[in-house]
């Protein structure tokens, strides 16, 4: 799909159910990453907004907690399909502001699509219990309600997919929620929340603002009407906003960063594992929580397995994500650029072997070289902070145990992946590593219908399958005499 829509469209601020500009006329650029240049503008909320979107959030709290979950699940159902019809659109949009290859923009807004689908089945099965009671004219009912409006801070890595969990969870469960999008790409997030105010989503259940995240944030958090904080970013940012949840005794979920282990054993499908384990390194230019990144080969197989995997990063199409074949596209945001610049070149001063890639493409854009290390010594910065740019790092091992102990080295434990043909060791792996999240043998995470999250460093709580949305709900003892 070549770029067929001329304008970005400027975004502005949804507030009580109105599409209207920051109370201050603030606005920030919206810069193209695969040009540099300014592409429009998103409304930037002050406090006089954020005001506004905290009152209606309450009153759209006291509306849709009320609404059945039935309904809730037909008017989920409706915004799912409007975002369906619109993803082509929607995709132009995010391809410019984010850089992605667009056919992956349609397919993270279809993916959205899905995952409302998904927790609008799931509203209707938010069971409680029935507990059998010590006298018999006694009846004990533990019900689960909504915990109440929730403030959500979401990164621009995956425009749609990271507001599109939150969202659709917090909505499912009968919260109101104001979504603190992205400032760098912030068309598509708004394109979502419109799928939703035009299937009829009440006045004040969602709010959508931009401005300066910590001012937001340290506004937001502690403010009596917000029961819930979820957050997906950096781990120091998490901690501080945990930090100030925990202080205002908050709920929160937290996605944070990680180092992904790939363990390939000398027993696995060795082909199949470059393959799989090179399309998910350098998707999204590896601007990906979950992206593989401490590559971890055992011995026999390691020398091939580089030339293989270094094969695989140079055939990758860099460009501009409108391009026919591009593979990879810009990074999102130039300051990326010089701190993958000083990890690689920390990594290789100490020692490491670059065998592809390393720069920047031109001076034009954001682009960077599909990039390979190998036998980078565990001091090396880039083996203890996460690149979060497309950078593999392939290391040998010889025995499972030296395999686990590295994976389980970094404080991080968000996702990570293996190759072995051993049930055996499979099985190990699966207990032993210490992550919220291990695939094995295929790259198989991310679906609605399964958990999502991290343990460690790299956060608490879940953005897949039921436990999702009961991160929503809170548990509440009815004990009723006859
Ligand atoms: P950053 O730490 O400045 O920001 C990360 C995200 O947090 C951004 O969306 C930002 O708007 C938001 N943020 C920052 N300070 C905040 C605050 N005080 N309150 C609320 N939100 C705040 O880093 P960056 O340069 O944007 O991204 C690089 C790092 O962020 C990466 O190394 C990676 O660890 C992390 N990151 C993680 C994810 C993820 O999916 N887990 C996504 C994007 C970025």
């Amino acid at each position: 799909m070549t770029r067929t829509t001329p304008n970005y469209p400027s975004t502005q601020l949804f507030i009580d159910g109105e599409w209207r500009p920051g109370r201050e006329g603030k606005t920030i650029d919206v810069v193209d990453p695969a040009t540099g240049e300014a592409i429009g503008t998103v409304a930037h909320a002050t406090r006089v907004d954020l005001d506004a979107a905290l009152e209606a959030a309450e009153r759209g709290f006291a509306t849709w907690s009320e609404t059945s979950p039935f309904e809730r699940y037909k008017l989920m159902r409706k915004a799912a399909d409007i975002l369906r019809q619109r993803a082509d659109e929607i995709a132009q949009a995010m391809t410019l502001e984010q850089g992605k290859p667009v056919g992956e923009a349609r397919m993270e807004t279809l993916a959205g699509a899905d995952i409302i689908d998904w927790f609008a089945e799931e509203a209707r099965r938010t069971y409680g219990q029935v507990v059998p009671a010590r006298a018999p004219d006694v009846t004990q009912m533990i019900v689960k309600l909504p915990v109440g409006p929730v403030a959500a801070f979401t990164p621009w890595n995956f425009p749609i997919n990271q507001v599109v969990r939150k969202l659709s969870a917090a909505l499912a469960a009968g919260c109101s929620i104001i979504v603190k999008a992205p400032e760098e790409t912030p068309a598509a997030p708004a394109a979502l929340v419109r799928a939703f105010a035009d299937a009829g989503i009440p006045a004040g259940v969602i709010g959508l603002v931009y401005g300066v995240p910590a001012e937001i944030s340290e506004y937001l958090i502690p403010h009596p009407t917000i029961r819930k904080i979820s957050f997906t970013g950096s781990t120091p940012v998490g901690k501080h906003l945990a930090a100030l949840a925990g202080q205002h005794m908050k709920l929160a979920t937290m996605e944070l960063g990680g180092h992904a282990p790939a363990i390939v054993f000398d027993d696995a499908d060795i082909d199949k594992a470059v393959k799989v384990l090179s399309a998910s390194k350098y998707r999204n230019a590896g601007q990906v929580c979950v992206s593989p990144t401490r590559f971890l080969v055992q011995e026999k197989s390691f020398d091939g397995f580089v030339d293989a995997f270094t094969a695989a990063a140079k055939a990758v199409k860099v460009g501009n994500g409108f391009e026919e074949g591009t593979a990879m596209g810009p990074l999102a945001n130039e300051r990326r650029i010089p701190v993958l610049e000083s990890l690689i070149a920390d990594a290789v001063e100490q020692g490491g072997e670059l065998r592809t890639g390393g720069r920047r493409i031109g001076n034009k854009g954001n682009f960077f070289e599909p990039t390979v290390l190998a036998n980078v010594p565990t001091d090396a910065r880039i083996m203890n902070e996460e690149p979060f740019g497309p950078v593999a790092i392939i290391n040998r091992f010889a025995t499972t145990e030296d395999a686990i102990a590295e994976a389980n080295r970094l404080p991080y434990g968000l996702a990570s992946y293996a190759f072995t043909r051993s049930t055996e060791t499979a099985d190990q792996l699966g207990k032993r590593i210490v992550a919220g999240m291990t695939s094995i043998n295929h790259n198989g995470l991310a679906l609605p219908e399964i958990h999502f999250g991290g343990v460690r460093d790299s956060g608490y709580g879940s953005e897949g399958g039921s436990e999702a949305i009961n991160a929503y709900l809170v548990p509440k003892l009815v004990t009723l005499a006859a």
